[in-house]
Order: structure tokens, then sequence, then C-alpha cells
């Protein structure tokens, strides 16, 4: 740039004294004009060489500035010296350096300018070297303190043209690197924000005043599973978090609260899910309202803890005490239906009666399986472990399941017990127990009839049986209360089997793994240790997908 400006005031300055010449009548010595002009572009291309080989900027500009404030100097020197016009160039370059090279080059170059000015002046006035011959005006008389007074201002003025400058400039290159710095700190605190925002495990939704998403996070993704532009722009209520009036009714609050704290069921993949959320006020730096913030949790899973967690504790409390009940009932009810049993031979009994007595004898019989069922589970038997045929027990259980009325000529079972013995550590009647609830749930599951398939497998450390069944299945809302007690789908059920069955397999250090479909089918994988093997915890898993049935 320099370069190029330098070029345009040369060629301008050459351009105006042809101008002058030939549109003038008298011809005027102007030749130093075309020296000079000559000269500089000569300079300009040296210095365009010179920034080729010489790589350093500075070095460059110092070349540069110093021809210049030589080629001026012959300037002043041609046109008067003490009083040529152009004294004021040695300005620009001195400006110049001061701006590109700051204070330590404007103060060289004003130097520079004072000492080549100074000795200009001392030859000229002590007649060292001529002056040339002056058209444009008559040259005053040179005194001595004319020459010191000339010498002394252009100093001053250079030393403070230098110095202003070259402290605006200074000033100006500092704010320019505080700019790019506040501008790295932006960016790294915009990452930073974002990171937190992206990583949360809380979903975050900011709101327009008027309600309408603005953004969301991906856990706020995740949670409601939305993509991003099937939330954005839209309404807070059809969100689902809130109707239209809950939310006017939580704006008024929010203008004397300055958070709101609620529970909803928003219904996601068309299940309800249970979600906490809390909503702020969004503020810009200057306190004005520009919308809220929406940060919500899943707490469906926690909430189902907290509910099993709940039952547990509800059960062992009331678990003894339903016990002795239970006990008190059962006396009274096996005298019931003996004394119905009894009844019901006479033959004074009507066709009619019989069938009262029937219901009354096999109510009974369910009252008394239910309680069996329920001591069971409220007070396990003490677990009296050992060795014992695994392979076998499951072969009798399923044996006695096909000798059972529960069978109809449309069930059949398949077995592939392999190896046919195989000898565990555990209690035999309590396994035995949950080889009987898992078979007869697979038979209840298949009331139209269906096959069941049982196989064994020995895998690493664990003996494991699965029992297959082509019955209905559970959906994925069943499959998760599928161990708490009580929950039951079929007709005659207790909905006890499943929870004594994991809490059996769970003193044992085994585990049980279910899989199943609606409509499709079970398979319930439940595993023992083998002799020898460490406990391992119990693995208890449900999955809505079915491992091909092998
Ligand atoms: P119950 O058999 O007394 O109902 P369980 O604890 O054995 O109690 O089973 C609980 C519920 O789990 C059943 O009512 C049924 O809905 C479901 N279930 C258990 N096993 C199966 C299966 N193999 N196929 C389909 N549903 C099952
Ligand atoms: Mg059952």
């Amino acid at each position: 740039m320099l370069t190029a400006v330098r070029v345009v005031v040369v060629t301008t300055l050459l351009m105006a004294s042809l101008i002058i010449q030939y549109t003038s009548r008298e011809v005027l010595p102007i030749n130093y004009l075309y020296l000079t002009a000559g000269l500089t572009y000569a300079l300009t291309l040296l210095y365009i060489a010179v920034g080729r080989v010489i790589r350093s900027r500075k070095f460059h500009l110092a070349i540069q500035i110093s021809g210049d404030l030589i080629v001026e100097t012959l300037l002043v020197y041609f046109t008067g010296g003490l009083d040529s016009p152009f004294s004021f160039l040695y300005l620009v370059s001195i400006i110049t350096a001061s701006m590109l090279l700051y204070r330590r080059g404007g103060l060289l170059a004003a130097s520079g300018a004072v000492m080549l000015y100074g000795a200009l002046a001392d030859l000229l006035y002590y007649g060292v070297i001529p002056l040339p011959d002056q058209i444009w005006f008559v040259p005053t008389p040179w005194t001595s303190s004319r020459l010191y007074l000339n010498i002394a201002t252009n100093f001053a003025g250079y030393y403070a043209t230098a110095l202003l400058t070259s402290y605006l400039s200074e000033k100006l290159q500092r704010t320019s690197q505080e700019l790019v710095a506040n501008r790295q700190n932006l960016a790294e605190l915009r990452a930073l924000n974002q990171n937190v925002v992206d990583s949360i495990p809380s979903g975050l939704i900011t709101l327009s005043p008027g309600g309408a998403a603005t953004f969301i996070n991906p856990a706020g993704m995740q949670i409601l599973q939305l993509d991003a532009h099937n939330v954005l722009g839209r309404d807070v209520a059809e969100l689902g978090f809130f109707s239209a009036e809950q939310w006017s009714h939580a704006l008024s609050r929010l203008s004397y609260e300055a958070v709101i704290r609620r529970e909803s069921d928003v219904m996601i993949l068309g299940e309800p899910r249970a979600l906490g959320f809390a909503i702020t006020p969004l503020k810009t730096i200057d306190g004005k309202a520009s919308g809220y913030t929406l940060i919500f949790q899943d707490l469906t899973e926690m909430k189902k803890l907290e509910a099993e967690l709940r039952l547990k504790d509800r059960m062992a409390a009331v678990g003894e005490l339903s016990a002795g009940i239970a006990h008190e009932i059962r006396n009274p009810l096996a005298a019931i239906s003996g004394s119905a049993q009894v009844l019901k031979k006479s033959e004074a009994l009507t066709p009619q009666e019989q069938r009262l007595m029937s219901i009354i004898m096999r109510e009974s019989e369910r009252l008394n399986k239910s309680i069996a069922d329920f001591l069971r589970f409220v007070k396990p038997q003490e677990k009296r472990a050992l060795d014992f045929d695994v392979a076998a027990s499951l072969s009798e259980t399923l044996d006695l399941l096909t000798n059972s009325a529960e069978l109809t000529p449309h069930h059949t079972i398949e077995r592939d017990i392999d190896p046919p013995s195989f000898t565990i550590l555990g209690d035999a009647d309590q396994i035995r127990q949950v080889f009987w609830n898992l078979a007869r749930n697979a038979m209840q599951a298949m009331p139209n009839g269906g096959a069941l398939k049982v196989t064994t497998e020995v895998a690493g450390d664990s003996y494991r049986i699965l029992f297959i069944d082509s019955g209905r299945g559970m959906s994925p809302a069943d499959l998760q209360r599928l161990f708490q007690p009580f929950r039951t789908n079929f007709p005659s059920g207790t909905g006890l089997g499943m929870a004594i069955s994991y809490r059996i397999l769970q003193e044992h250090g085994g585990g049980i793994v279910v899989a199943s479909r609606e409509g499709e089918g079970t398979t319930i994988t439940i595993s023992l240790p083998v002799r020898g093997a460490a406990t391992m915890p119990a693995d208890v898993r449900r999955t809505d997908s079915l491992p091909a049935a092998g």
C-alpha cells in the first residue's frame, strides 16, 4: 500500500509539472522534478526487489521510509532549502513510520528527518553546497536566527507528530488485540455454554414470552422422543406439559414467584411418562423479560422404583400380621370345605343344591391355594441347600404337568433336557416350585392350545433353563410389572407365582430374564449357578423383544 501511495503521489506531481510545462509560455527550469520522480520510480522497483528477498516486514518498511526521507531531502534542496514548500513531505513519512512501526519507528523517522533537514540547512547556510536557482520566489536572506528557528520548529513538529501518531496507532493496535482476545473469550464461553446445555441429563427448553419453544437441548429431545423441528416454534401447551389455562395460571404465578415446580403425566410415544419440571423466567442482560426456561426430567423409572420399594416395605410390615390372619382363615376353611364335601354326598340334596356345594368346595379350594401362595410369599421357607439333580427335577415337574388336567390335546410340551442328569446345590423343593410356576404360566398363556418348549444348557458358570411358549405374550407395561405381587391377568391367578420364583432364584444366586412380545409368545430364561461357581448377583431383565426361539 505504501508503495502504491508513493507511486500515485509521485505520478501526480509529475503529471502536474508536465501540464504546467506545456500550458505555460515560459520554459520552466523544473528538471529536478523529473529527476526526483525518476529516482522514486527506481527506488520503488528496488523496494519491491528487496521485499522479495527480505521477508522481515519491519526491515522492509525501514528501508522504504529511509529512502523516502532522502528523496524528500533532495526535493527540499531543489526547491529552496529553508524556503521550500515541500518540507511538509517529511511529515508524511513520519506519520507512515509511526503508524506502521509505532513509537520507535516514528521517533527514528522524526530523528532522520531532523538530521537530514538540519544538515541540508547547515550545508546551504555555510555555502558548502550551492543553492539551485529558484523561479517561484525570490529567496530571502538567511540569518542564523532564522536558520535555527526554522530547524527548531521543524524539530518540534516532527517529534510531536511522531509521538501523537504512534500513540494513536499503538492504542488502536491494543484495542484490536483486545478485540481479538474478547472474541476468543466469547467463543470459548459460548462453547462452554453449549457443552453444559448439551451434556446435562435434564431436558431444557426455552420459551418465548408467548410460550413458543425457541430451543431444546439433546436430553430434552431424548426425553420427549421428538426432533428439534417437531418442538421449535410449537406452543408449550402442544408439548403436553400444560393445558392452555394451566399455562396462563403458571404465567401469572411467575410474576411473583421465581420458579414453579410441577409434575405431570405426558404422553410420549403413546405411553404416559411422569415428567417433573421447573419453569423460571428468562431475562436479558439488562433485566428485561425475554421468555421462560423449562427444565424437566423423566421421573417414570424413579417413581416405579419408589413404588416397588414402598410395596416391599408394606409387604414386610403387613407380612407378619397377615400371615397370622391367613392361618386363622385356613383352619375354618378346611372345616368348611370338609363339611361341604361330606354334605355333597348326601342323597337328600337336589341337583341345584349339589351344584352349590360344588361351588363351595371349588371356591374353598381356590381360597386355600391363594393363602398357600401368599404364605409362601410373605414367609418364605428356610432354604435347605443340598446337592440335587436339577435336570431330573425339571423332568418330573414336566411329567406332572403333562398329566394334569390343565393340558388339553391342543397343548404340546417339547423337551430337550441335555444332559439328562445335572447336579447342583440348592433347595430341590423350591426350585421345583419355580419350574412349576413357569411351566403353568406358559400353559395358562395358551388357553387355546400351543407349544411349550423347555431346553437346558450349561453356559460357563451357570445352568440355564429356557421356557419358550407360543402363548399370548405380554405388553411392555405387563412386562414391567411382571414381578410385582398380586398382579395377575390369568383368570384363576393370584399374581404371586413370578414374585415367588424371583425370590427363590435370587436366594439361590441365580437369575431370570424374560423376553416377551404381545401375541407372539414368551421366552423365560432362568439360570442357576453350577456347583463351585462363585455366587453371582441376581440377573433380572425384562425385554420386549424375543430372541430367536431355537
Ligand atoms: P398368576 O399366574 O397367579 O397370575 P404370576 O406371577 O405367575 O401370577 O404371573 C403374573 C402375570 O404375568 C400373569 O397373570 C400373566 O399376566 C403374566 N404372565 C406370566 N407368565 C406369562 C407367560 N408365559 N405368558 C404370558 N403372560 C405371562
Ligand atoms: Mg402363575
